[in-house]
């Protein structure tokens, strides 16, 4: 295969999961790929080092601090990487002339800026930061159309569904789709006793029994809260209505997930469970490229099991589902809203069964306003956050703050 030039990457979220993983793919194929802009938040140590092995042009860190930090830290080695700060130096390289490929892999709605800038560009954009899609989609997808940027889906379910339909696909009628099957490895607490739950900590609902990933991320698997955000995505990627979409608890994450015809046929896509493995395909599509992924062995793995969801142990799949039903800003809400009551139970604020009834708090006392911009969205988003906020003072008041989950509305 011929591959035209060097394709110049921006990684946003270098130092987190998916941002190493995605290092370690472009490594592996240094005539295809060079590293153009690395960015961090804080982790200046992991940045410099990344920095110092693939030399990018660009490095970004979030406040002038951690800039000052990185530059003397690069200095002293030797490398000429000139180091930008803010969401403004995120937004520039994420639109930088000189960048084909943009990987977004912030975490939660602060990759939302860059992400947005990346696909206003043009760029092809691999979509792992799922958060910015689920809180301005609207906005979002009529970006992608008007700049021509091309957007790949990195969550390893999304991958699997773009791999089993035809490509293009508009409309998910006309190529004879009856059912997209969004699978879920139904996180750490799939058979953990309800009355138990209340009191799991942080390294518990982090410790994913399949894949390794970055906190928020898996606690939000925890809960099912990801399954819930991807439940979203997948409407917005994908064209499909809330009805198109059914959910699938498949424990051993080796299928990513599936699409069934109207024929009879039922597609899915598997691979060991390693994110390399959508990476690879995306950064490549429409060409193959190794991941360092070991091939499935089916013998091995003898068998694949499937339940249906729990909503009642799991009641972010249900709040996720109402969130796109009710449209505008109602998924705004509950991502920020689910951004916040993580982080206190990441902090040991708040007890892990208590993180859905602050988002459902929440959405139940948010307005819902259609997004018509960015502005809007930003607004909507930090109005969740502050009643979110306010939900968990309530809930520290009345001194529940972990090992209870009482009404909060009647507080
Ligand atoms: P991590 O927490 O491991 O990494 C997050 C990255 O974003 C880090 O580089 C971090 O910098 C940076 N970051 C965090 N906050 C900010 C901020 N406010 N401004 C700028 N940069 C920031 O997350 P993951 O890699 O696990 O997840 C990244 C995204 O990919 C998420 O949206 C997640 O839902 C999605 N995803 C992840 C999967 C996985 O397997 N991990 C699978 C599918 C989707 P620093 O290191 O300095 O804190």
């Amino acid at each position: 295969m011929q591959f035209p030039a060097v394709q110049q990457v921006c990684v946003l979220g270098s130092t987190g999961s998916i941002g190493v993983s995605t290092l370690d793919v472009l490594a592996r194929h240094p005539e295809q790929y060079s590293v153009y802009a690395l960015t961090a938040r804080e982790r200046v140590a992991e940045l410099a080092q990344q920095c110092r092995r693939f030399t990018p042009r660009y490095a970004v860190v979030l406040d002038e601090g951690r800039a000052a930090e990185l530059r003397r830290e690069l200095s002293e080695s030797g490398v000429a990487t000139e180091v930008l700060c803010g969401v403004a130096g995120l937004c520039q390289v994420a639109s930088d002339a000189r960048v084909d490929v943009v990987m977004a892999a912030i975490v939660g709605a602060a990759g939302l800026r860059p992400t947005l800038a990346a696909v206003k560009a043009g760029k092809k954009v691999l979509l792992a930061n799922k958060e910015s899609l689920v809180m301005a989609g609207p906005l979002f997808m009529a970006a992608l159309t008007e700049s021509g940027a091309q957007l790949l889906p990195i969550d390893s379910e999304h991958n699997a569904i773009f791999q089993c339909l035809p490509y293009p696909c508009d409309s998910l009628e006309a190529a004879g789709v009856e059912k997209i099957l969004l699978t879920g490895s139904g996180g750490p607490f799939r058979n953990r006793e309800v009355e138990e739950l209340e009191n799991v900590t942080p390294d518990e609902a982090c410790a994913h029994p399949n894949w390794s990933m970055g906190r928020k991320i898996s606690v939000d698997s925890a809960t099912m809260m990801n399954k819930g955000l991807e439940f979203i995505e997948a409407c917005y990627l994908f064209h499909a209505s809330p009805q198109d979409i059914d959910i699938v608890v498949h424990p051993q994450s080796i299928i990513h997930s599936m699409v069934q015809y109207r024929d009879g046929s039922l597609l899915a896509q598997m691979g060991n469970p390693d994110m390399r493995t959508p990476i690879a395909h995306a950064l490549a599509f429409p060409e193959r490229i190794d991941s360092g992924v070991p091939a499935l062995d089916l013998i091995a793995q003898g068998r694949l099991d499937f339940e249906a969801p729990d909503e009642t142990r799991f009641p972010s799949l249900r709040l996720a589902r109402e969130a796109i039903i009710t449209g505008g800003s109602a998924p705004t809400v509950l991502n920020a809203a689910n951004e916040v009551a993580v982080a206190a139970f990441l902090d040991g604020q708040l007890a892990f069964t208590a993180i859905p009834l602050i988002i459902e708090d929440v959405m139940n006392s948010a307005e819902v306003v259609e997004l018509t911009g960015l502005d809007v969205v930003e607004l909507a988003d930090r109005e969740a956050r502050n009643l979110a906020e306010e939900a968990l003072q309530r809930l520290r008041k009345a001194g529940a703050g972990s090992g209870e989950t009482p009404e909060l509305r009647s507080m």
